[in-house]
C-alpha cells in the first residue's frame, strides 16, 4: 500500500495503489471531498474514521461496479481530518484520486467557464442555428437535476438526466426508475420539463423494464462498451483492462455486438466506435468501411443517434463525415461523474468537421423505433 496522501484542493493524482490514508487539513466544520476511481473491476472500500470524530458518508456512486466511489465527509469535521480506506483483495493499480474540496464549503457551480472554447462552441451554434441539448447527463457524483437545470438556465445549452439501469448497477428496479423519473420531470426550465432518460447496462433490458416505467422517459441510451462476461460471472467492461488475444475475431464480435445493439429499441448509441485502450491505436484498420456503413446505416434507418460525447476520441472524423452522407443524425453528451463542467472541445471540432445544420442534430422524434 501507499503511504499515507496528503490531499490537497484540485488535486488529480494518478497512484500506483489504493493509499492506506488519507489526511487533509480542514477547518471546523469545512468539507472534505474527494473521489477514488481505480480500473479494476471490483473493490469495496470501507470508510474508517480512524482518529477523528468525523461524520462520513461513502455515497456509492457506481463503486461496486466501475470501481468508483466518492467519499465525502460533510460535517463536523475536526482538523486534521484523516480517513483510513481499506480494502480486500489483491494489490490495485493505477487509481486515480480527485479532491474536490478540502477546506471551506463551497457552493458547486455547474456552470461552464467561459473559456474561448466555450465562447466559440457559442458563437458556432448562433452563427449555425444549431440549438445543443446534452443527452449524457448522469445523475450521479453530486450532480442534481436542479443543477442540471441550472447550467441550461446559464448557458442556453440544454439539460437532460439520466439514470444508469442494470443488473450490477445500482437501480434494477422499476419502481425506482419510476420515481427518478417523477422527480427529474418535476424540474422546468425555460418552461419545458428536464428531458429525462435511461442509460441501459444489460442487453434484456427491454424485458426488465415494463412498458409502464418505459413510458415515463424520453429516451434511453446504450453504449457497446459493455460485451460479454468475465470467468468471475461479471460484466465485462471494456474500459478495463482487456487481453485481446486474436484481434481480427475480438473486432467481428465487436462490430455484431453494436449491431445487436442498434436492434434493441434505444434512441442514442452513446460513444460510438469506441476501442478498448489495447487497441485503440489500430482504429482506422480495424473500422473498415464497410463495418462503419453496417453501424451507420442501421442507426440511420432506426433513428438512432450518433453520439458526439466531450472528452472521447470515438467516433474518428471519417466515421463522423459517412455518418452525415448517409443521413445519420447526430446527438451531444457529457457523460459526466460529477456537477464539474466537461471541456467541449470536441463538440466543436465535431461541429465544424461536419458543417454541421439544424437538420443534423436528432431529436427524440427522429426515433422510429416502436416502445417496448
Ligand atoms: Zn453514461
Amino acid at each position: 500500500m501507499d503511504d499515507a496522501v496528503a490531499l490537497k484542493n484540485g488535486d488529480v493524482m494518478m497512484l500506483a495503489n489504493l493509499p492506506s490514508e488519507v489526511t487533509a487539513q480542514v477547518p471546523k466544520g469545512g468539507k472534505l471531498r474527494f473521489m477514488l476511481e481505480e480500473t479494476d473491476s471490483e473493490w469495496n472500500a470501507d470508510f474508517n474514521n480512524a482518529e477523528c470524530d468525523l461524520q462520513a458518508e461513502h455515497r456509492k456512486g457506481d463503486s461496486h461496479t466501475t470501481g468508483r466511489a466518492v467519499i465525502e465527509v460533510a460535517s463536523h469535521v475536526q482538523t486534521p481530518a484523516r480517513v483510513e480506506l481499506s480494502y480486500e483483495g489483491p494489490s490495485r493499480r493505477n487509481i486515480r484520486l480527485i479532491v474536490y474540496t478540502v477546506g471551506e464549503q463551497k457552493s458547486i457551480s455547474p456552470n461552464y467557464p467561459r473559456t474561448p472554447v466555450f465562447g466559440m462552441l457559442m458563437a458556432a451554434c448562433r452563427k449555425r442555428g444549431l440549438v445543443l441539448t446534452d443527452w449524457h447527463i448522469h445523475i450521479r457524483g453530486g450532480m442534481t437535476p436542479e443543477l442540471a437545470a441550472m447550467r441550461e438556465a446559464d448557458c442556453g445549452i440544454r439539460s437532460s438526466a439520466m439514470e444508469n439501469h442494470g443488473r450490477e448497477w445500482e437501480i434494477y428496479d422499476n419502481r425506482k426508475l419510476r420515481a427518478f423519473a417523477e422527480k427529474a420531470h418535476a424540474v422546468s426550465i425555460n418552461g419545458h420539463h428536464l428531458p429525462t432518460g435511461i442509460q441501459v447496462n444489460d442487453r434484456d433490458w427491454f424485458s426488465q423494464i415494463d412498458a409502464e416505467t418505459r413510458s415515463c422517459f424520453d429516451y434511453i441510451l446504450a453504449d457497446t462498451m459493455i460485451m460479454g462476461k468475465l470467468p468471475s460471472g461479471r460484466d465485462n467492461r471494456l474500459w478495463l483492462d482487456q487481453s485481446i488475444k486474436d484481434i481480427p475475431a475480438w473486432m467481428a464480435a465487436y462490430t455484431e455486438h453494436t449491431l445487436r445493439i442498434l436492434d434493441e429499441p434505444i434512441s442514442i448509441l452513446a460513444n460510438p466506435t469506441y476501442l478498448p485502450k489495447e487497441i485503440a491505436d489500430a482504429y482506422d484498420d480495424l473500422w473498415t468501411e464497410e463495418r462503419m456503413k453496417a453501424v451507420i446505416a442501421k442507426a440511420a434507418e432506426k433513428g438512432i443517434a450518433l453520439e458526439i460525447q466531450a472528452g472521447s476520441p470515438f467516433p474518428r472524423p471519417k466515421f463522423l463525415k459517412l455518418a452525415k452522407s448517409m443521413g445519420a443524425k447526430f446527438s451531444f453528451g457529457t457523460n459526466n461523474f460529477d456537477p464539474m463542467p466537461k471541456d467541449l472541445s470536441r463538440w466543436l471540432e465535431a461541429i465544424e468537421w461536419l458543417d454541421m445544420t439544424p437538420d443534423d442534430l436528432w431529436s427524440p422524434s427522429d426515433n422510429k423505433q416502436r416502445k417496448p
